[in-house]
């Protein structure tokens, strides 16, 4: 079954350009430097599942006109990945249907404290807030299902964070990757493109350098890689020049068509 992934945003947990920053990169002109929040979007027929909810989800959902979502799956509990949560609210207005969103149960905990009125029992108090369906992972490394549409999940951590990603078929999305397990690395074996978050070039606690994301995606064998969550001191055009030919950086408003094995369970 075929699909399509858009990089709904590519960048860091500051986004690009950084406020107040007077880098090459923050005041480039070229689009391929401007960069939203990291954020995807899986689409099939009409149906949209919505990879984190970040700060700038409405603007992202403006951007590329996404008039519903039918899931949305929680890398984790991050700001720059959950704190455009509120927003889901507007699809409500319109739908008046609750949007399934699957993260695992260190996420939600960390939900429960941040946006406790999620949670409230239906009432004029919530009326006007979000209307969300939380579903738990069952485990760590697995298969799920929403809208539809199947896909396997596993978990890393970055910095002591519990993370999930997904693989659709031909497809996966890792990002906020820093410690990982060998199953990790076998579940991505004959992936053909592999989303994988790289912030800079030197390495640091919470990232990937572009050098050991590189080395990652060579574990999985993954014929194509897309860098993302790119930082500020990363120039689109000249990185990507100096980057083996199937390792490129992504950028806002890409579209990869992907391979939805949908058999394969
Ligand atoms: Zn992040
Ligand atoms: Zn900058």
């Amino acid at each position: 079954m075929q699909g399509k992934f858009v990089f709904l945003g590519t960048g860091s947990s500051a986004g690009v350009p950084m406020i107040g920053c007077e880098c090459k990169v923050c005041k480039s002109t070229s689009a391929l430097n401007k960069r939203l929040r990291s954020a995807g979007l899986i689409q099939r027929g009409n149906t949209n599942l919505i990879i984190d909810l970040g700060p700038d989800l409405r603007t992202q959902a403006l951007k590329y006109n996404i008039k519903h979502l039918d899931g949305a799956l929680l890398t984790h509990a991050h700001a720059d990945h959950i704190a455009g949560i509120d927003d889901l609210r507007a699809y409500y207005f319109v739908d008046k249907k609750k949007i399934p969103c699957i993260l695992s149960q260190e996420t939600f905990d960390e939900i429960k404290l941040r946006y406790h009125y999620l949670l409230l029992p239906p009432g004029p108090e919530k009326s006007f807030s979000a209307q969300v369906d939380f579903r738990l992972f069952p485990s760590d490394f697995g298969d799920y299902e929403l809208a539809g549409i199947p896909f396997q999940y596993f978990s890393y951590f970055q910095m002591g964070m519990k993370v999930m990603g997904f693989r659709f078929g031909n497809f996966a999305y890792v990002s906020d990757i820093r410690d990982y397990s060998q199953r990790v690395v076998d579940m991505l074996q004959g992936v053909d493109i592999l989303v994988l978050s790289a912030l800079k070039a030197a390495p640091t606690k919470m990232h990937f350098s572009i050098e050991e994301a590189i080395a990652f995606s060579k574990l999985t064998h993954a014929k194509m890689t897309y860098l993302t969550h790119i930082g500020h001191e990363i120039d689109h055009d000249a990185t990507n020049a100096e980057l083996p030919s199937n390792v490129r950086l992504s950028y806002d408003g890409m579209e990869l068509p992907i391979e939805m094995r949908t058999d394969e369970r």
